[in-house]
């Protein structure tokens, strides 16, 4: 950028929200994924206006604008590729408003995912998407993902809460989508496209979600089996017998052996695979399903069964799943954290084949993730100094994205496309099918300067590059 378009756009901000000191500049280059990209500016809207003018001026500049939230993005979704200016939107976040009689949140992008869960249970009402990262995570960038977590398979993505947006389009309009009834089919659905399109069609400044009465109840097991191809099949059996759990949680060898090793818990380091299953509803209902759970799960050939018979020994449940991410982290300074998803059938098949890709590249790979609706965490632990292992590590990352397609699966199932995914979405959705995203964005977005770089692969970009 030109030093004088900086000095234009400080005009639109106070000194303390408009930063460009070689040290701040530093701490927007990265998210929780890989890679440093250094922006030139970093502006903190409060105000929808204030974003539409910054809008307005990077498409008469061209320059290149990425909204960001808390930056928790395992996709590199909001990296600033490209230079130019970065819209920190954390900050926007006076708005957190429960609707009780219509059932409805009234949202601003900045608010923390984990504010909401807290100020609907408040009144007695729910929020289900649940994305591990909800304590840090804001509600826009979960909107942007399309994020969701355990509570995926009973209740949905955060789509299915959405019921209207503001945004700012990426040529610096304010349009208003949806609106605060649960049904609404008036023209084109723009909500649903915008959810999901990690920051490439609009920024979104205000949300309408909805809400749900809070389950009265709650039952929780954790069971450990040989294998994990035992452990899916107990997934598959539970879903075959009519129970839908909240949750179905999977952890395989190395990842129990990891938790164990950061905070010793008791957990069975030989068991093969670890299933943790929550099921909600009613005292009398999850009493009732917890126990045909248990069941199936015996039959299936569990070595153990532990049900919780109250809250604490519910939350010790919990807590091994929780300590997964810090654990994993110890293990070694570089993490790549894939969220391939297959169709929930497929997931023994899917855990074998992430077996041969361990062993065939010899990398310290642990398997975790939402495995009641089949969306699987293969997580690389290792070190991006060692460029030797990070081409195995390039080559292993596609052999997982070719096999999930392959199963019939996704290449995300959470984390989005962004920056590490780009090179693959071809392989899923063909040409035509890509060039059709391609001139959505392209009508949206003409001068290409909301989010460039990201979910489109560049001009020969085959694979991910890593080294
Ligand atoms: C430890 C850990 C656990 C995680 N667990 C889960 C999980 O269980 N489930 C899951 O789905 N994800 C998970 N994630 C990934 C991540 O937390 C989610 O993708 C989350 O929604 C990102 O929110 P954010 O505020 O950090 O957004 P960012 O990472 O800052 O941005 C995400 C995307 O949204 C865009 N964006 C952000 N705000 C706006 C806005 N207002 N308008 C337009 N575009 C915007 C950005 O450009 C970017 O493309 C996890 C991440 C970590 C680090």
């Amino acid at each position: 950028m030109e030093n004088w378009q900086i000095e234009q756009l400080h005009t639109l901000f106070p000194s303390e929200r408009f930063f460009t000191s070689t040290a701040d500049l530093y701490s927007y280059s990265f998210d929780a994924s890989f890679g440093e990209y250094i922006p030139e500016v970093i502006c903190q809207p409060l105000h929808v206006e204030e974003i539409s003018t910054v809008v307005k001026k990077a498409n008469e500049w061209k320059v290149p604008i990425y909204p960001r939230g808390s930056a928790t993005s395992l996709s590199g979704g909001p990296l600033p590729v490209k230079g130019g200016i970065v819209l920190d939107m954390s900050q926007m976040k006076d708005t957190l408003t429960i609707d009780q009689e219509n059932m409805i949140a009234t949202v601003s992008p900045g608010v923390l995912t984990a504010d909401i869960h807290r100020a609907a249970e408040e009144v007695g009402l729910f929020y289900p998407p649940d994305p591990s990262s909800a304590l840090i995570s804001t509600i826009g960038g979960n909107l942007l993902e399309n994020s969701s977590g355990p509570k995926g398979l009973k209740y949905g993505t955060t789509k299915e809460y959405v019921i209207g947006l503001e945004v700012v389009t990426p040529t610096g309009e304010i349009v208003k989508t949806g609106g605060k009834t649960v049904k609404n089919v008036t023209g084109f659905d723009l909500t649903r496209l915008i959810v999901g399109s990690e920051g490439l069609l609009g920024i979104v400044t205000e949300a309408t979600l909805r809400l749900i009465p809070k389950p009265q109840a709650q039952k929780t097991l954790l069971a450990t089996f040989h294998s994990p191809v035992d452990c899916g099949k107990a997934i598959t059996e539970v879903l075959r017998h009519g129970v839908l759990p909240a949750a179905m949680e999977l952890m395989d060898n190395a990842c129990i052996r990891a938790v164990e090793h950061f905070q010793p818990s008791g957990l069975p380091i030989d068991a093969g695979a670890l299933l943790i299953l929550e099921v909600d509803g009613t005292d009398v209902s999850t009493e009732n399903e917890i126990g045909h759970c248990q069941t199936i799960c015996e039959h299936a050939g569990a070595i153990s069964v532990q049900v919780a018979n109250n809250e604490e020994e519910r939350a010790a449940i919990w807590k091994a799943r929780k300590m997964v991410s810090p654990a994993v982290t110890e293990l070694g300074p570089t993490k790549i954290s894939e969220d391939a998803t297959v169709p929930r059938g497929k997931i023994p098949e899917m855990m074998e084949r992430l077996q041969e890709i361990r062993e065939r590249y010899q990398l310290n790979l642990v398997v975790f993730g939402h495995a009641g609706d089949g969306n699987l965490h293969p997580n690389i632990i290792t070190d991006k100094r060692n460029t030797e292992e990070m081409k195995r590590v390039e080559d292993a990352v596609s052999d997982i994205f070719e096999t999930a397609v392959e199963l019939g699966g996704t290449l995300s199932g959470e984390h989005g496309i962004g920056l590490l995914k780009a090179p693959y979405l071809e392989m899923e959705y063909g040409t035509a099918g890509v060039n059709l995203m391609k001139s959505i964005k392209h009508a949206w977005d003409p001068n290409h300067v909301l989010n460039p770089g990201k979910m489109f692969a560049e001009e020969g970009q085959t694979k991910v590059v890593l080294t």
